[in-house]
């Protein structure tokens, strides 16, 4: 088996005395789409922050190898920026690098882009701004990409395109997917295994299909007699 680009170990996480995550374990290997299912409040975003190194963990370990990139929950677009500078930023770290602000690629795997690229990024739709955090994303020449609630706020026939493109990045760019999500069967329809987090621990976790089938899943997130999971528009998250 191959050697995980995510590897997270027992790992706590604590604000003063509360503690976040309790001994969590999982890992994400290349090419792998790996999905984070939870509730509010259960823990996602400490770990994605420990993953990334913005908190430091009280026990355990997070190994990352290779480039790990964000899809900012909410997707955090600079609104008075063009696409064409704002997808510039997500090279920010490859600064230095003579193409860093070449933008062909992106265009080259999310074509919709280009047509957008004069475009003020406030001036998008949601779903075209949660491309835009894509193509961002990808500026940074990830190995993995952390997509931060694909679903949050968006229309299922926005989500259903978006969601196949990241199921496009990962079968023919090689590229491995961490998505976090509230929506649990988007992320199962999508991702070959995943984790299920609840205050802090992990309850559940392997292959998408025994996640989907199993009852803990099936009565918390699918809905008793399998209606869909997860917020739609106009409801409340919380
Ligand atoms: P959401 O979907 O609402 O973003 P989440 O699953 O990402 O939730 P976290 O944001 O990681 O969960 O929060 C996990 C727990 O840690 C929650 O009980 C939260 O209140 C608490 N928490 C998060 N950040 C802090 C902080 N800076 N200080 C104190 N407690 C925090």
């Amino acid at each position: 088996m191959s050697t995980p680009l995510i590897e997270v170990d027992d790992l706590v996480v604590r604000y003063g005395t509360a503690t976040a995550l309790d001994r969590v374990g999982l890992s994400v290997r290349p090419g792998e789409l790996v999905a984070l299912i939870g509730p509010n409040g259960a823990g996602k975003t400490s770990l994605v922050n420990a993953i990334l190194g913005v908190v430091r963990p009280a026990a355990g370990r997070v190994r990352v190898r290779g480039r790990v990139a964000l899809v900012p929950e909410g997707r955090q677009m600079f609104d008075d920026l063009t696409v064409e500078d704002n997808l510039a930023l997500g090279a920010w770290r490859r600064r230095h690098e003579k193409d860093a602000r070449d933008t062909s690629r992106v265009y080259a795997v999310l074509p919709q882009l280009a047509d957008l690229r004069k475009r003020r990024a406030g001036s998008l739709s949601g779903g075209q701004q949660q491309m835009v955090a894509f193509g961002r994303a990808l500026m940074a020449r990830p190995d993995v990409m952390v997509v931060d609630e694909l679903s949050l706020g968006l229309a299922p026939l926005v989500i259903a395109d978006l969601a196949a493109h990241l199921r496009e990045l990962n079968a023919r760019h090689g590229l491995a997917v961490l998505l976090i999500e509230q929506n649990a069967r988007l992320a199962l329809d999508l991702c070959g295994r995943g984790y299920v987090l609840e205050a802090g621990c992990v309850r559940a976790h392997g292959s998408a299909a025994r996640l989907a089938a199993g009852p803990d899943l099936a009565d918390a997130y699918l809905g008793a007699g399998g209606a869909a999971g997860g917020p739609t528009e106009g409801e409340p998250r919380s």
